[in-house]
């Protein structure tokens, strides 16, 4: 039966004990990858390796990258998935957020690509995936810090793109729209009415929605597409 080639292929999941991290985890583990991944409160259910450390740290990451080559073999791929929200309306805001939303969801992929990024460099093949958000595309009301910071990694992830080419290692970046996880789960429900009436299909999505799509980049099928922005958000932002 045709598959993802990703049996063997061993690739490191930030965020991957809950929400979309949880099911990228679990899909590359039915597809016959080798998976570790990094969680900060507690570990989740799927996984080869799972690996408590904060993406705010290079230093903790590096060591990370470090650890799973050593139990699991030499990366093929990093899905930079971890990522936090700190809403207000921005007249309202504390820099504190933005700096905690920062750290997080842009160095934190800094950190997390950049002990990366040479080994695959040096092998010449590899795949990294960031999980960036609509509201990168669009803005949000009450989300600049988080906007600020996923539109930060388009091009963050265009760049890598271009300078990964020519040692065949592809940077893509999946943009998705309101999917059902603990980060949803804090949205007042007037709130997430208001997003539902702007969604073409008329739903939330589900993570293993994304988990297909970052398995897809990840894996040798995908190895025309670099530098691509892929939106799964049911036809809010086109
Ligand atoms: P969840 O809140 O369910 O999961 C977030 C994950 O990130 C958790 O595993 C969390 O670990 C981890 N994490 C947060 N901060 C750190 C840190 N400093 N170090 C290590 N791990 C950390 O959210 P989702 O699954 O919904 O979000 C996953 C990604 O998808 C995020 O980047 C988010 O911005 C993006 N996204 C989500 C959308 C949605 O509607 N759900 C829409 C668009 C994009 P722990 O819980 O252990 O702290």
């Amino acid at each position: 039966m045709a598959s993802l080639e990703l049996e063997g292929k061993v690739v490191l999941v930030t965020g991957g004990n809950k929400g979309i991290g949880a099911e990228v985890v679990a899909l590359l583990e039915d597809l016959g990858a080798k998976v570790a991944y990094v969680y900060r409160s507690e570990p989740g259910e799927h996984g080869s390796l799972a690996i408590q450390a904060d993406v705010t740290s290079l230093d903790e990451m590096t060591r990370v990258v470090d650890r799973v080559e050593d139990e699991l073999g030499p990366l093929y791929s990093v899905v930079a998935n971890a990522g936090i929200t700190r809403d207000s309306l921005f007249v309202k805001s504390e820099v504190d957020d933005w700096d905690e939303v920062l750290r997080t969801n842009l160095t934190g992929v800094y950190n997390t690509v950049r002990p990366v990024m040479p080994k695959l460099n040096e092998r010449g093949e590899g795949s990294m995936v960031l999980i960036s958000s609509v509201v990168g595309q669009q803005g949000n009301m009450g989300q600049a810090n988080y906007a600020a910071a996923k539109a930060g990694l388009n091009g963050f992830a265009k760049t890598l793109a271009q300078e990964g080419a020519r040692f065949n290692v592809r940077t893509n970046v999946i943009a998705p729209g309101f999917i059902e996880t603990n980060m949803l789960a804090h949205v007042p429900d007037k709130v997430k009415e208001k997003i539902l009436s702007t969604v073409p299909l008329g739903r939330f999505g589900k993570p293993e929605e994304i988990a297909w799509a970052a398995a897809y980049l990840v894996s040798p099928q995908a190895s025309f597409i670099t530098g691509a922005v892929l939106n799964i958000n049911g036809g809010r932002y086109m």
